[in-house]
């Protein structure tokens, strides 16, 4: 058994900031420690969870507002790392309890993978209270967790411009009645097509995107995993290709890291139309790619952004041919 732990270090322009923002994000999402089992025998335990991926990747271009909880067994250096990419920490609660812990084992493709188990710990009884500052916050990110927890956090905020939602199998499976109310306030909702199929019915994704876009949201991003994604709207369809990597390490996290990217891209811009969306989905491909060149959160600490300038780039050379 190997343990892997992640060291933060200090990204170079990561200023913290005191009063709001116009493009300040607020995410909810699980703040975890993972337990990862890859085809090449890698295992250990990690830092991980959907809001943690997504902060590493957001606050490259925005700063990022956080509501969650820990346990009082979160490490130090999960602390530290929540204090150096994040600009607001007024939300973050810690308690006496466990933190949230899932394990997963990737299957031989590096692509599918078996939840080995989920802990909700200390997100069990978790009662979100956002802060009055938070509130105003125009961008809203509401990662993977519990959609009771995504709909109390939407429920408190005031008029965002922007909300932007990720979810997965466990919770089509188990809470898809409160899973519906949240996709109804969503304008931008992203998700893998065996979800996609999951949630509609339809195994055609396109199909499955543009039901969902009847739903709620303006517009929907199905993700193809290592063939990219369908970005859906009411009457057109765009394909995205995918930033491909030979090499994977460990492709936990792509998903939040994709999302933190596009709406972290979306925060500079004044319209949302297809075309803006479309660049933002660039952007959280290259992120995702990142994300998975290294194990646990490594992929993501080790860039700055010219490693990432420089992959928007080279992606946009390699996909205009
Ligand atoms: P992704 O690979 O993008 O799906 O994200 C992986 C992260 O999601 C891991 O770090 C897990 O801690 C977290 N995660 C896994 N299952 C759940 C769940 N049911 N709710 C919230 N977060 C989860």
């Amino acid at each position: 058994m190997t343990t892997i732990a992640c060291i933060p270090y200090r990204r170079e322009s990561n200023s913290r900031r005191i009063v709001m923002n116009s493009d300040a994000i607020l995410t909810v999402g699980s703040i975890a420690i993972d337990w990862l089992e890859m085809p090449d025998g890698t295992e250990g335990e990690v830092l991980g969870g959907s809001a943690t991926y997504f902060i590493l990747t957001a606050s490259q271009f925005a700063p990022v507002h956080v509501v969650g909880v820990v346990g009082s067994d979160f490490p130090q250096e999960g602390h530290d790392l929540y204090k150096i990419h994040t600009a607001n920490l007024d939300d973050l609660q810690v308690v006496d309890g466990k933190t949230f812990r899932w394990g997963g084992r990737y299957h031989e493709n590096w692509e599918n993978r078996t939840t080995l188990f989920t802990e909700l710990g200390v997100f069990g009884d978790f009662k979100p209270a956002i802060s009055q500052g938070n509130r105003s916050c125009p961008f809203v990110f509401l990662a993977n967790i519990q959609p009771s927890l995504q709909l109390d956090v939407l429920g408190q905020m005031e008029s965002p411009r922007l909300v932007i939602t990720d979810t997965m199998n466990l919770w089509i499976d188990t809470a898809l009645i409160d899973l519906k109310k949240v996709i109804a306030k969503t304008d931008i909702f992203l998700l893998n097509d065996n979800e996609a199929e999951k949630l509609t019915g339809l195994s055609d994704p396109e199909g499955a995107g543009r039901v969902l876009c009847r739903q709620g949201p303006k517009s929907v991003v199905v993700k193809l995993g290592s063939r990219g994604a369908l970005l859906v709207e009411e009457e057109r369809t765009v394909p995205v290709a995918a930033y491909k990597i030979d090499s994977v390490v460990d492709p936990t996290g792509a998903g939040d890291s994709y999302a933190g990217a596009m709406i972290g891209y979306l925060t500079s811009k004044k319209k949302t139309d297809l075309a803006t969306i479309k660049k933002s989905t660039i952007y959280g491909n290259v992120m995702g790619s990142f994300a998975v060149q290294g194990y646990g959160l490594e992929g993501l600490l080790r860039i700055n952004k010219m490693d990432i300038k420089k992959r928007i780039a080279l992606y946009e050379k390699i996909t205009r041919f």
